[in-house]
């Protein structure tokens, strides 16, 4: 694979306001008080990310290009390239970015080129999806609460992504009209991985859920692994990961 530059030259840069002045009001959701061009941040996440093991080029480049800062809260923004979940509105979160590279990584387990066809469940703020729309020919991401479909829409509009659908929808359903996809990808952790889900995936195909495990405490926080499921031939391969901690898939619209 021939290796691209990491930062596009039209990247957004933010002059740091001087010491002794107020930000501008009107400068929306950049970081503030980082001291720093916004892709210099985020250069510095990636090579942690690198440090941490991800190693994988077209994820470390989808990183690197998604600017998570225009995600979040303008509140919020200068912590968008810390190692942080952080809140989005109506309970929800945006995932730690490691957490993000990471299933990002496992979904394309490898892959010389993009990905094809792939479907999010929790479309959240919409960050993990522009990250999906870097890696992967076409991307359908669902979310079943309205106000959040409609930020990610805003959130999304600036980078103008034909391959990016969104869709307002019960994801424990899946979205049988994009069926079979390349890969399916959970930002909300369920009991069990629906069956819808595994039916809509083609063979040879990878699902990248968390799923609550059986050892979860009655009553007490759900214990929860990240779940590899692969479709072969010869049937369904299950592997379990590490334990993570994600909001839970709920069904119905809200
Ligand atoms: N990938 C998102 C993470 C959002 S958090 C981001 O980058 O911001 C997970 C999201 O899953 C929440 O917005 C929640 O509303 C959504 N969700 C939970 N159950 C769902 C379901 N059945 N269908 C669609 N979305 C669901």
């Amino acid at each position: 694979m021939k290796p691209r530059p990491s930062f596009p030259a039209r990247m957004g840069s933010t002059t740091p306001a001087p010491s002794n002045q107020k930000p501008a009001a009107v400068h929306s959701n950049v970081p503030q008080g980082v001291g720093m061009d916004s892709s210099t941040v985020r250069q510095r996440m990636v090579q942690k990310l690198a440090g941490q093991g991800l190693q994988d080029p077209l994820v470390l480049q989808a990183m690197a290009t998604i600017e998570r800062h225009r995600f979040v809260d303008t509140a919020l923004a200068n912590q968008a390239y810390e190692d942080t979940s952080l809140p989005i509105g109506l309970g929800q979160t945006i995932s730690k970015p490691g957490v993000v590279a990471r299933m990002v990584e496992l979904l394309r387990n490898g892959a010389p080129g993009k990905l094809g066809r792939i479907l999010e469940i929790g479309t959240g703020c919409g960050y993990q999806a522009a990250v999906l729309s870097q890696i992967a020919t076409e991307v359908y991401s669902i979310e079943r609460l309205r106000g959040l479909h409609d930020k990610a829409r805003d959130n999304l509009r600036h980078l103008r992504l034909a391959q990016l659908h969104l869709l307002f929808g019960d994801g424990m359903l899946g979205f049988p009209k994009g069926a079979p996809y390349a890969g399916i990808i959970a930002a909300a952790g369920g009991e069990a991985v629906p069956k819808d889900w595994i039916d809509q995936l083609a063979e040879g195909g990878r699902l990248v859920a968390p799923v609550a495990m059986p050892s979860s405490t009655r009553g007490g926080p759900v214990a929860q692994a990240l779940i590899v499921l692969d479709k072969t031939p010869q049937g369904i391969r299950q592997t379990v990961l590490e334990a993570v901690h994600f909001v839970p898939l709920k069904s119905g619209l809200a």
